[in-house]
């Protein structure tokens, strides 16, 4: 059985992933701080408590363990604040990353599935964006994320590490059989928050701006379901084993929804009143983004299943009402 380090399991995404990866047949080890994440919400296999700052117990673990591959999605992920606090940003998400990229290297891991974001795009420059878009971040979270995918070029070059970077553009839903579900602290993303709205645990939802370059005015994003996005995490760690190079792919649907839309399905989904609060614009958001994934697609033969928003925004429902 292969052993699969997978770093972050504790958190939204990373949870998904370890669950998908057992029913797969991969043994798996989950580090995670728990800064973000539960320990409930990992499901299976072996739990360590420790942090990628901390060069010792990443020793440690890679003594106990002869991994074939690392899943690593423990990153700070919140675009504000990394404008007010970067050097939390850059000491997890850039300096943490290294020390793990490092003591891979020391032990001749090879396989590295590394979280990458559609903020490293910037302001799109056009839509849909594929994998070829100029990358300038305007925050630094995307510009965090950015570092490591040029890093990794480097530790290939010198070091044979092999990885695949998924640009994930809005993960949203949860586990289609209830178990797993998105429990951020403070949570910003819009689905569970109108979803919580809708179980009456917040009285409104803020809508950012309501005067940008798009139909209705509200900011149009691509929401992909978790499953979707886990798979193609399984399917990248697969052609590494496999012995493909390394590569990077945008994970989305290639289909926008504005805020008020997401609402109004949000609506439908419930059969709830969903306050609506109108809000200045945040910081730091473009107007549309939408992915391109047919290289994913084609290269890594990702179907994704639940691409209806109605579908994603239901599965979240029934993880806001359980939870
Ligand atoms: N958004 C909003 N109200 C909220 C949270 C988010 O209007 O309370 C908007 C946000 O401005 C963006 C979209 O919803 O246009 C998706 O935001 P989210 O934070 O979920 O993901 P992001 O696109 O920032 O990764």
């Amino acid at each position: 059985m292969k052993i699969i380090l997978v770093v972050g399991g504790a958190g939204y995404i990373g949870s998904h992933a370890v669950k998908m990866l057992l029913a797969n047949g991969y043994q798996v080890v989950t580090l995670d701080n728990l800064s973000g994440g539960y320990r409930d919400a990992v499901v299976g296999g072996d739990f360590i408590l420790g942090d990628i700052s901390d060069p010792s117990c990443l020793k440690n673990l890679f003594n106990n363990y002869n991994f074939a591959g690392v899943m690593h999605f423990a990153s700070f992920i919140q675009v504000g604040e990394s404008i007010e606090n970067p050097g939390k940003y850059y000491q997890n998400n850039v300096a943490g990353t290294l020390n793990l990229l490092d003591i891979m290297v020391a032990h001749q891991v090879k396989n590295f599935i590394f979280s990458s974001t559609a903020a490293i795009f910037g302001e799109p420059q056009y839509i849909p964006i594929d994998e070829q878009h100029a990358k300038q971040p305007i925050n630094p979270y995307g510009l965090s994320k950015l570092m490591i995918e040029q890093i990794l070029a480097d530790y290939e070059h010198a070091y044979g590490l092999k990885s695949i970077c998924l640009r994930y553009f809005n993960a949203a839903g949860a586990d289609p059989e209830g178990q797993l579900g998105e429990r951020h602290s403070p949570e910003t993303h819009l689905i569970p928050l109108v979803l919580q709205v809708a179980s009456g645990k917040r009285e409104f939802i803020s809508v950012f701006g309501q005067d940008y370059d798009t139909p209705d005015g509200t900011c149009i994003r691509d929401y992909i379901h978790i499953n979707d996005l886990c798979q193609a995490h399984l399917l990248a760690l697969e052609k590494l084993l496999a012995g493909a190079n390394s590569n990077a792919y945008n994970l989305g649907n290639g289909e926008g929804f504005s805020v008020n839309h997401v609402i109004e399905i949000a609506k439908q989904v419930t059969g709830k009143i969903i306050p609506v609060k109108l809000a200045k614009r945040r910081v730091g958001d473009p107007a549309r983004l939408v992915a391109n994934s047919k290289q994913a697609q084609i290269e890594l033969n990702w179907r994704p299943k639940y691409t209806d928003l109605v579908k994603i925004i239901t599965h979240a429902w029934q993880w806001e009402i359980r939870y």
